[in-house]
C-alpha cells in the first residue's frame, strides 16, 4: 500500500478577473437582494468547472462552455467525454457524466466533482449557485461521483450534519435520487442523508483499495459518524492508513434477494491496515478464523480492533472472515436497524 499525494490545492483563488459577467447595460432593476452576487470572475488559465461566457473562455483542447443562458449559472467550462475526464492540478477531480442528465448534448460531459477542499467546509463544496449531486459516470454506470450542477445547496442542515461539521470532518451533502439494483426494481437503494465523506478522517487516510488513491465515500450521515468512531478506534490502536473497497453500491446480499445495507450508504468493507511500524494486516491473510485467542501479533490485532468496535458498539453489524466464504478477505461493518450481530 502507498499514499498518493492528494491532489491537494493550496492556491485556490487564484483566478485573475478579466471580465465580469454584465451585459453592459445600464436600465437594470435593482432589486434590493440580500445574497452575495455570484463570482463570474473567469480565469486566465480556465479549466473544467470554472465560471465561462463562451466557448472561447475554455481555452484548452475541446473546452466548451455549458452557458448561463443554458442554465449554468455564469457559466461554466466543460469538454465532451466518454466516460473520462482529464484532470488538472490545482483543480478538482473531473467527471464524465451522461450530458442529458445535465440537460445538455447528447454523449458525455465533464463537469468538476464537489470538494469542499477548494471551497471550504460545511457547504455545497461547489461554485456559487451549484449544488453537489450524486450522478453515474456515461457509459459506466457502475461507478458514479459528486459532481456540481446547478442548484442551490441544501437549505436545511440536520442535527447529524451539524454534528459532523462540528467535529472537524471534511465532508460534504450531496444530492441522490434513489436507485434499484440491475434486474430488482422494486428495490430501492435509498440514503438518509447522504453525505460525501473526505479522506483522510480524523488524520487517517481512507484508501480505495483499488485505486489506492483517497476518494469520497458515499454513505448515509450516521455511517459518516460511525466511520469516524470506527476510525479513532484504529487509530487509538496503531493504525495510520485503512484500506476499503465500497461504502455504498446499490446491491444484493450474496445469494439472497435482499438488499444489501450497502444500498442504503449504510455500511462499508474493510481490507486492509497500516500500522504505525509501516506493517501492514490485511483481513485476507492476517485474520485468524475461529478463534478467540489469536497467536499472531497481527491476528491478535484485527482481532482486538473488531472486538473494541463490538463492546463500543460503534456498528450493529460485524461480519468477519469467521462468517462465511464471502467475508474471507474483508470486515463488513454496518448500520442494521433492529439487529446485533458479530461473527
Ligand atoms: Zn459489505
Amino acid at each position: 500500500m502507498r499514499i498518493n499525494v492528494l491532489r491537494m490545492v493550496s492556491a485556490l483563488c487564484a483566478c485573475i478577473l478579466l471580465s465580469a459577467c454584465s451585459d453592459g447595460s445600464n436600465d437594470v432593476l435593482v432589486i434590493d437582494d440580500p445574497r452575495e452576487p455570484p463570482d463570474c470572475s473567469y480565469s486566465a488559465s480556465p479549466w473544467v468547472g470554472v465560471p465561462c461566457g463562451q466557448d472561447s473562455d475554455c481555452a484548452y483542447a475541446g473546452g466548451t462552455c455549458l452557458r448561463d443562458v443554458a442554465g449554468f449559472p455564469c457559466g461554466t467550462c466543460s469538454m465532451s467525454c466518454e466516460s473520462l475526464c482529464p484532470d488538472r492540478t490545482s483543480f478538482p477531480v473531473t467527471f464524465c457524466v451522461d450530458g442529458l442528465e445535465i440537460g445538455v448534448q447528447e454523449g458525455g460531459a465533464c463537469l468538476s466533482k464537489c470538494d469542499p477542499r477548494f471551497t471550504g467546509n460545511g457547504g455545497s463544496a461547489c461554485r456559487d449557485g451549484y449544488t453537489c449531486k450524486y450522478l453515474q459516470r456515461n457509459a459506466v454506470r457502475e461507478v458514479g461521483a459528486g459532481v456540481c450542477v446547478p442548484g442551490a445547496e441544501p437549505a436545511t442542515v440536520t442535527g447529524c450534519r451539524a454534528q459532523l461539521a462540528q467535529s472537524g470532518l471534511v465532508f460534504t451533502a450531496v444530492d441522490f435520487t434513489a436507485t434499484s439494483p440491475v434486474g430488482y426494481p422494486a428495490l430501492t437503494c435509498d440514503i438518509i442523508d447522504p453525505v460525501l465523506l473526505y479522506s483522510p478522517v480524523d488524520g487517517v487516510p481512507m484508501l480505495h483499495y483499488q485505486t489506492l488513491e483517497v476518494e469520497p465515500a458515499l454513505a448515509s450521515c450516521a455511517m459518516a459518524q460511525a466511520t469516524q468512531s470506527m476510525v479513532a478506534i484504529a487509530r487509538s490502536l496503531g493504525a495510520t492508513e485503512i484500506a476499503y473497497t465500497r461504502f455504498y453500491q446499490c446491491d444484493l446480499i450474496n445469494d439472497t434477494e435482499a438488499l444489501s445495507m450497502h444500498g442504503r450508504g449504510e455500511a462499508v468493507d474493510l481490507l486492509a491496515v497500516r500500522l504505525e511500524d509501516g506493517s501492514v494486516l490485511t483481513v485476507a491473510r492476517d485474520w485468524e478464523r475461529d478463534t478467540l485467542d489469536p497467536a499472531t501479533p497481527g491476528g491478535a490485532w484485527l482481532r482486538r480492533f473488531t472486538d473494541t468496535l463490538w463492546r463500543e458498539q460503534v456498528f450493529s453489524v460485524i461480519l468477519t472472515p469467521d462468517f462465511n466464504e464471502d467475508h474471507a478477505d474483508h470486515f463488513h461493518l454496518d448500520l442494521s436497524p433492529d439487529t446485533l450481530f458479530y461473527q
